[in-house]
């Protein structure tokens, strides 16, 4: 029995919104490397590209949340089952001209295109590119065909969300998904779970107690429910400091 297991999101929330750096947390990772308690990444990333910072942050065998809740990364394991993603391609090209048109995914672009639209170096595109499990793409059509676009998507067993800049396709999975899998895997007594935007909310929403990180610069979250029954709670500062300030403050409460 694992007596706590920390979900947390990265851009915004463990790393900071403008630099990507998680310095300003290094005093509550220490704090939960001392206590040995599991930190779970829970990201829009590929498995390749958040192999990257997993090692950087020392965290060993823990499994990560990848490509929003559509895939587990598993240090170390060579499985590259994309089997998900060649479906959805697959699904791409049974769909109407007009609306497969629309749709520019990133797997019907150059490394070089992704970098510039995401402003990734080239090496963190081309990562960005190794996709197993859900596909995100640009929509260049009307706001109806991309309604049409997502019900022939749907007929297919296909999810087409929409989050900010990109609309991505997947079977439907979120980060909560993944989240309830990682936790029953660890037997988790308690889960805590760190986000700062609408895609985190049903990973917030899913654990004992959810924090909802400051990031003045997104869409933010409005107001849930567990607010006000006291399971989630949003942080002061932004990004890394407030995930320290956060973590911090939950591993001090819960001293034995
Ligand atoms: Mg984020």
């Amino acid at each position: 029995m694992t007596e706590l297991v920390v979900f947390s999101d990265l851009d915004g929330t463990l790393l900071d919104h403008e630099n990507y750096s998680y310095a300003a947390a290094q005093p509550a990772l220490d704090a939960l490397g001392a206590r040995g308690i599991p930190l779970i990444l829970a990201t829009s990333k590929t498995a390749a590209e958040v192999a990257v910072l997993h090692k950087s942050l020392n965290l060993g065998q823990w499994p990560a949340i990848v490509e929003n809740g559509a895939g587990i990364y598993r240090p170390g394991s060579k499985d590259a089952d994309d089997a998900a993603y060649t479906e959805i391609r697959a699904a791409l090209d049974r769909l109407p001209a007009e609306l497969r048109a629309a749709f520019t995914g990133f797997g019907d672009m150059t490394d070089a295109k992704v970098a510039q639209i995401t402003g990734l170096p080239l090496a963190s595109a081309q990562r960005a590119r190794q996709r197993q499990h859900s596909e995100p793409g640009l929509w260049h059509g009307s706001d109806a065909g991309r309604a049409s676009f997502q019900h022939a998507l749907a007929g297919l067993g296909i999810q087409a969300r929409s989050g900010g800049r990109f609309l991505t396709l997947s079977h439907g999975q979120t980060k909560a998904d993944g989240l309830r899998q990682i936790a029953a895997e660890l037997n988790a007594r308690r889960t805590l779970a760190l986000g700062d935007a609408p895609n985190d909310t049903d990973m917030l929403q899913a654990a004992s107690l959810g924090v909802i990180v400051r990031n003045d610069h997104g869409p933010g979250i409005p107001e849930l429910p567990g607010e006000a029954l006291g399971t989630i709670r949003r942080t002061a500062q932004p990004g890394p400091s407030g995930w320290a300030e956060a973590v911090l403050a939950i591993l001090n409460d819960t001293k034995d």
